[in-house]
Order: C-alpha cells, then sequence, then structure tokens
C-alpha cells in the first residue's frame, strides 16, 4: 500500500493544519478488493476531478483513503454533541475520515470525506464498518435533497469494501465519499469549549467563518455575525425540510452543521401521509425529532451553539449572554418567513398574496390532509391540476373531496399559478418503500433499481414517462416504516 500517490486530486489540508486540537491524523483500513458501486458523475466533473481516473483500480484507493494524495493529512475530526438531549464529551468520527479540503473552480474549500473507512480512536466500542445499504440510503437521499434544492452534504460514490459487516446479521460492507462545504459541526464547538481555550475556540470560529461566513469577519463583532449567520442558515433549512415532509430523525448538536446543510442520514424519511407527528427512527421512542418537532429541536441546538460563543462575544457574561439571546430571538421569525414564503409557493401563489393570508391558508390544508391521512408529496403535485377548475381532484386525490371543496374554492379565487407550483412541488422522492426495493436489490448485487430511482429523484420536478410508478404513494401493505440509525 501506497501511503502517497500523485492524483488529480488535490487536497489542502487546511482544518487539520489550523486546528491540530480538533483532529487526529489517521489511516483508512486496508481494503484489498473494493468495488465501485456507484460514482457521482455530474459531481465529479463539478468538482473536477476524472471519472476515468476514480474508476481506476488506482481512484478507487483513492476514493477508499488507501492511497492518499500527496500533501495530503488524512484525520478523524473531534467533535461532543448532546445525543436526544443528553451530553457525550467525546463524540468525534469513529468510523470516518477527513481526506482533505478540494479547491473549487470558485476557490471555495469542499471537504472530502469517507464514512465506513475503519475504526479511529474515537470509535469506542463501534467497529468502524458501514453496510453497502446504509451508505447507498444516505447517497440517494443526499442526492435527492439536492435536486430539491435543499442544502446538503453531497455524495460522491459509495465503494463496496467486499469485508463483512457484523450486526443483527452480516451484512456487505461499503464505504461513502462524502463531499460537504465542511463537516463543522454544533458538536465541534462544544468540544472545543470543553476544552476550555479560548485561543482554540477563536481559532475555530475564524475557521467557520473564512469558509462560511466571509462577509462577516469585517463586521464589529464578527463572532456574533457567525451566530447570526448560523441561526439563518439553521432556520431557512429546517423550513425547507418541513415543505417537503423530509424527517431528519436524529438532530443532535453532532448532526447540526455549521453551514447549514443537512447531513448525517441515519434514520431519515420522507413522510408519505402528512403527520406533524411522523417517527421514522427505531430509537426516538419519544417523539423527540418527529416531523412537527423540528424547529424546536433546531431552536434548542442553536442555543446550544449560542452558548459555546459566550466567551468570544463579550468579555462581560451579562453582555454575551444578552447578545446570545437577542440573536437566538430571530429564530423563530426567520423560520416563519423561510416557510410562509414557501407555503405560499407550494400553494401556486405569487408574492401579490400576502405571507400572512398564504400561511393560515396552508395550515388549514395540513389540517385537512392530516385528518385524512393524505399522501403529502403526491397531493401538492396533483392540486396544480385543479387549478383550472376540471379538477381531478375528485377522482384521484383524496378520498373524501367534500372536505376539501370549500378550502380548494378559496384557493382558486386567490389566482395560483399551476406552472409555479410544478416547480416546487416534486414528483418524485425517494420514498421510503423504493428506496428499500432498491437498497435490496443492490445488496442482492443489482443497481439497476438504484439507478432508476437515481433517475427520478435526481429530476424531481419532470415527470416523465416511465417513472409513473415513482411517483405514487406506497401500496397499503407497505406498513409502519421504521428506519436503524448508526448501522
Ligand atoms: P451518528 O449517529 O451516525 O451521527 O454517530 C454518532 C457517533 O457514533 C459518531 O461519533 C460516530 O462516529 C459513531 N459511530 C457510529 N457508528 C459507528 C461505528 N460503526 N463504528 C464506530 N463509530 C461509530
Ligand atoms: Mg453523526
Amino acid at each position: 500500500m501506497s501511503a502517497s500517490a500523485q492524483s488529480t486530486m488535490q487536497l489542502r489540508s487546511d482544518f487539520a493544519h489550523s486546528l491540530p486540537e480538533l483532529g487526529i491524523p489517521w489511516q483508512a483500513q486496508d481494503i484489498p478488493h473494493p468495488r465501485l458501486l456507484v460514482l457521482n458523475e455530474s459531481l465529479t466533473a463539478d468538482l473536477g476531478l476524472d471519472a476515468s481516473e476514480l474508476r481506476s483500480e488506482h481512484g478507487l484507493r483513492l476514493l477508499t483513503g488507501g492511497d492518499v494524495p500527496e500533501g495530503a493529512t488524512p484525520v478523524a475530526q473531534a467533535y461532543a454533541g448532546h445525543q436526544f438531549g443528553g451530553y457525550s464529551p467525546r463524540l468525534g468520527d469513529g468510523r470516518a475520515l477527513l481526506l482533505g479540503e478540494l479547491a473549487g473552480a470558485d476557490g471555495a474549500l469542499h471537504d472530502v470525506h469517507l464514512k465506513g473507512s475503519g475504526r479511529t480512536p474515537f470509535a469506542r466500542g463501534g467497529d468502524g464498518q458501514a453496510g453497502v445499504a446504509q451508505m447507498l440510503r444516505e447517497y440517494v437521499i443526499s442526492e435527492a435533497m439536492h435536486a430539491l434544492g435543499i442544502p446538503t452534504t453531497r455524495s460522491l460514490a459509495v465503494v463496496g469494501t467486499g469485508l463483512p459487516v457484523y450486526r443483527e446479521a452480516e451484512l456487505p460492507g461499503a464505504v461513502l465519499v462524502r463531499v460537504a462545504s465542511s463537516h463543522l459541526r454544533v458538536g465541534t464547538f462544544q468540544y472545543a469549549q470543553a476544552m476550555g481555550d479560548t485561543d482554540l475556540l477563536g481559532r475555530l470560529a475564524d475557521h467557520a467563518i473564512s469558509r462560511h461566513y466571509p462577509e462577516v469577519a469585517e463586521h464589529e463583532n464578527p463572532y456574533l455575525g457567525l451566530l447570526q449567520g448560523v441561526i439563518s442558515a439553521q432556520a431557512s433549512l429546517v423550513a425547507q425540510w418541513m415543505l417537503v415532509g423530509f424527517v431528519h430523525g436524529v438532530m443532535n448538536t453532532d448532526n447540526t452543521t455549521i453551514s447549514g446543510e443537512t447531513i448525517d442520514y441515519g434514520p431519515c424519511a420522507f413522510m408519505d401521509a402528512f403527520s406533524t407527528s411522523a417517527v421514522y427512527s427505531s430509537i426516538d421512542r419519544g417523539g423527540r425529532y418527529a416531523y412537527g418537532n423540528q424547529p424546536l429541536a433546531a431552536e434548542w441546538n442553536l442555543t446550544r451553539f449560542a452558548e459555546t460563543l459566550l466567551p468570544l462575544l463579550h468579555e462581560d457574561e451579562k453582555e454575551a449572554a444578552a447578545m446570545a439571546t437577542d440573536a437566538l430571538g430571530g429564530f423563530r421569525s426567520q423560520y416563519s418567513a423561510a416557510w410562509s414564503a414557501g407555503a405560499r409557493a407550494k400553494m401556486g401563489l405569487g408574492a401579490e398574496v400576502d405571507v400572512d393570508t398564504a400561511a393560515p391558508l396552508m395550515n388549514e390544508l395540513l389540517t385537512l390532509l392530516e385528518e385524512h391521512e393524505v399522501d403529502h408529496t403526491s397531493f401538492f403535485r396533483r392540486l396544480s391540476r385543479a387549478v383550472s377548475g376540471d379538477s381531478e381532484l375528485k377522482p384521484n386525490l383524496v378520498s373524501d373531496p367534500a372536505a376539501f371543496e370549500n378550502w380548494i374554492r378559496r384557493w382558486r379565487q386567490l389566482g395560483p399559478d399551476a406552472d409555479l407550483m410544478n416547480r416546487v412541488n416534486p414528483a418524485y422522492i425517494p420514498r421510503n418503500h423504493l428506496v428499500e426495493e432498491a437498497l435490496s436489490a443492490a445488496v442482492a448485487g443489482s443497481m439497476e433499481p438504484m439507478h432508476q430511482l437515481l433517475d427520478a429523484v435526481t429530476r424531481p420536478y419532470e415527470e416523465r414517462p416511465g417513472l409513473e410508478r415513482c411517483a405514487e404513494p406506497a401500496p397499503e401493505d407497505f406498513g409502519a416504516y421504521r428506519t436503524f440509525c448508526g448501522t
């Protein structure tokens, strides 16, 4: 195994070099027979990488960390985190590595990160491995989120390791190559703050500012600017999740990014029937991260973030706390503004309709959807056909159309635009039953269903013949869906 190799993948190690206290230089486990399961050709091109190189034997070694680009210093990143409300002082990358940062054509840095690359000093009892199905699940859902226009980490490739992973059963192992604008988390700040080293905390905050919020560097108080930036980014992110019916499932502070990208697709799922109490994760017994609780969970996580910044905000503790409280006070209004604007567009209404009219109208509709257990995604997609009046609403949309008539009539009076609706309401999302079907096939050796699902969800607004099944709700016999975390 060669420790370093010439490659077109030129990585920087800004995080490793500027924050050595927050990373342990580490190497991926040896993978003698890697097998490429899926490569994201479009992301490869966007990053200026060479797909034929990545597909080669050397490329597969790069994608699994066996060959390290010259000059790169892969590290396991340290972080802490509140998990379901309980604080863990030392989490960190137990089965992951930051290979380094790739500079994009625009100069922005992108983390190249491996998940499932073997045990690290943060592994605790874990085996450092990841399963093929779990990594392909992250691949398809993160790429769907990206195509929906929702900030997210991306997936560059999944490579089968050929190594067994022992869970309830023996599973085939895989490495996911993840690309993110960074892997800085609220938990990274919690870890730095717990070290009691204000200089380290300041360097971490400066690093975060230069990567994500460079415009605040010139502010009178850049750290307040950082806090406000993260609050805005998370408010907008969670509003977008809510508008597409996405349930993250494990909104711990270590899974809350400073960039405002969605991260860590463990037990997440898209809702079928609209339900504010939807929970899919097998470990979320109390429903802490249920669909309807997500804005509150984000606000709670941001409060933990604000606490870490107190020593940087002001030398006087009371002043610092007042600044943090004031900034956090902006979360609810920013969340509501983002959600209301998105809700208005989902109903095909333009800026001439006040959000104070649009938001209650949407809430009324969602109450109806919940009462009548209506499929969220297909309802909004088909609602556009009811704009003109000769609606397909009756036979197709809901089992009890009379309940909706009054709402539909008032909505039509506002002059909805069907084209606008079809630009914001997806026809295709990674529906749970389709994801499970594609994953089972992939584990059994056929990637065809996964490619078809990827084709649908990466162009979610373009309805295409042959993909009708991907637009349909789950069959009745699919039953209640459960997801499993950290597997
Ligand atoms: P997650 O629930 O995926 O956000 O992970 C929470 C923590 O558990 C992180 O510190 C992970 O690195 C760690 N972890 C999860 N699965 C494993 C595993 N199989 N081996 C080692 N560490 C793991
Ligand atoms: Mg995580």
